[in-house]
């Protein structure tokens, strides 16, 4: 098999394994790194990158480069991994090994050691019994439940996710995918859980986040069941949800195709992860209470309801502000006994509009003073965008040229390593003004101004639960402060809105 793989790219993993313990661990690596070279010189590999574990045979409490290693090959950045030698596992333990075998069957990466080729996306079920992994029992176990637990989180500055729920962009902050709330979308996941929250059902959500303009990541309209996904999603309050999906690989029940079965929510395991989160625990919890059933909250028929649930906080102590009935009219009373003087809940909501419309009023006439010059940080994207195009067309080229026989393989591994580098920086690059653009339009006066107008808009024509759920979509919390035995509109309110 001279050179069967010609021109394809792969990763070389190097360690040192159980039986070389004792040896010199840079005497070990380097005899390794020959003879993958040369192992890869056989099939015709180009090296792109060496990953050596240095961590001693018993400090293995971490394995940094296997992690990486593992990401990359998720990533399907390259065709096969070089190893030395796989470690025999029994049958037992190799049918809970999902995810290591996944990265490398579902990316189609071949396993390449000195001895054999392994192509897990033919040979897994044949081969199950015979198939060695890269790590002992006791390596496997630890690397596996740290996969499950958030990845390389603790490792190094980044999580796994497989993709961006709706509501949140994927994004690579230095080589590692982790998640990014994506502000126009997050802003209706908000709302959603909200409205969830004040007794609407996932259909009649659906229907008017369809109406606020929301369309789902891949499907045109927004669903009872793909609402009820998001509500159940713990992602939102900046979790990794594991476990959601188990396989069936193909041929092993007598299937024909590989199949996928969604697991109940026990089976699911819930880590912290790194992203931020979009939706408040508390919210979310309400509305897994609800959905559990244990809950319900009052019946939505319109007369029920504050639309200032949930946005007023004592000055004074901080609790949340309560709705109660004093003489058949609703008025907003501290929880803590005594604390302060409650107020009318009209008046309290008029004062609030009030405060909406000065503050529309002030935006527009500062953005019509000012806009906000986006050109540069958009010419900086556009340009590095650019340079990224230009690098990828030299990457299809340097394979064009090996093909050709213009370039000898050390030459093209060479080039192929500085320009997988460059891309690799482009791409952060990219990442850094993609967040910079965003941020400044967050910041765009225009842009607030709209949405402010957008509440007030709908303002009027909206029941309680729809009312509350516009006022959080652009303000924080208010701080309400009122003396005792004051006039009745003697009360004061400070805001805090939404930055963006
Ligand atoms: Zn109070």
């Amino acid at each position: 098999m001279p050179q069967d793989m010609l021109g394809q790219t792969a990763f070389a993993y190097l360690r040192k394994s159980r039986t070389e313990e004792g040896m010199e661990t840079q005497e070990v690596l380097r005899k390794h790194h020959q003879a993958l070279d040369e192992c890869a010189q056989r099939h015709g590999l180009v090296i792109l990158d060496y990953f050596s574990e240095v961590v001693s045979g018993e400090s293995l409490y971490a394995r940094p480069q296997m992690l990486r290693l593992l990401e990359a090959v998720e990533a399907g950045n390259c065709d096969a991994v070089l190893c030395m030698d796989l470690d025999r596992l029994s049958r037992g333990r190799m049918k809970d090994q999902g995810i290591i075998l996944d990265a490398f069957r579902d990316s189609g990466t071949l396993i390449v050691t000195p001895d054999k080729v392994y192509n897990l996306a033919d040979e897994i079920d044949d081969e199950l019994a015979e198939f060695k992994t890269f790590m002992s029992r006791r390596e496997y176990k630890i690397i596996n439940k740290r996969l499950r637990r958030g990845l390389r989180r603790s490792i190094e500055d980044g999580c796994y996710v497989a993709n961006a729920p709706y509501g949140y962009r994927k994004v690579t902050v230095d080589r590692h995918p982790t998640l990014e709330p994506f502000e126009p979308e997050a802003k209706l996941v908000r709302i959603m859980f909200q409205l969830y929250a004040n007794g609407y059902g996932c259909t009649s959500i659906a229907q008017q986040i369809t109406a606020m303009g929301g369309r789902p990541h891949r499907s045109s309209a927004f669903s009872r069941t793909s609402i009820a996904k998001i509500l159940r999603n713990p992602t939102y309050i900046g979790k990794i949800v594991w476990d959601q999906k188990s396989h069936i690989k193909k041929n092993t029940k007598g299937n024909l195709k590989h199949i996928t079965i969604y697991n109940p929510k026990e089976k699911w395991t819930i880590t912290d992860g790194l992203h931020p989160a979009i939706v408040e625990k508390e919210l979310f919890e309400k509305v897994q209470e609800i959905m559990a059933g244990r809950y319900r909250p009052a019946y939505n028929d319109g007369t029920v309801k504050s639309p200032l649930a949930g946005l007023l906080k004592c000055e004074k102590c901080g609790n949340n502000m309560q709705r109660i009935l004093t003489k058949g009219a609703p008025y907003l009373l501290c929880q803590r006994p005594g604390c302060c003087a409650m107020a009318k809940l009209t008046l309290v909501e008029s004062r609030i509009l009030e405060h909406l419309e000065d503050l529309l009023e002030d935006l527009q006439v500062e953005h019509a003073g000012s806009a906000p010059d986006l050109t540069p940080l958009e010419e900086t994207l556009s340009a590095i965008t650019r340079e990224l195009q230009v690098a990828q067309r030299q990457k299809a080229r340097l394979h064009d040229l090996l093909e050709l026989g213009e370039y000898d393989l050390p030459t093209y591994r060479e080039r192929m390593k500085v320009v997988m580098e460059k891309i690799t920086a482009l791409e952060g690059h990219q990442n850094v003004a993609q967040k910079r653009l965003r941020e400044a339009k967050a910041y765009d006066p225009s842009l607030q101004a709209k949405r402010i107008e957008a509440v007030l808009d709908a303002y009027q024509a909206g029941d309680a639960a729809q009312r509350n759920a516009l006022l959080h979509s652009v303000i924080e919390v208010i701080y309400y402060r009122k003396e005792k035995k004051t006039k009745p509109a003697d009360f004061e309110l400070d805001f805090v809105m939404k930055s963006n």
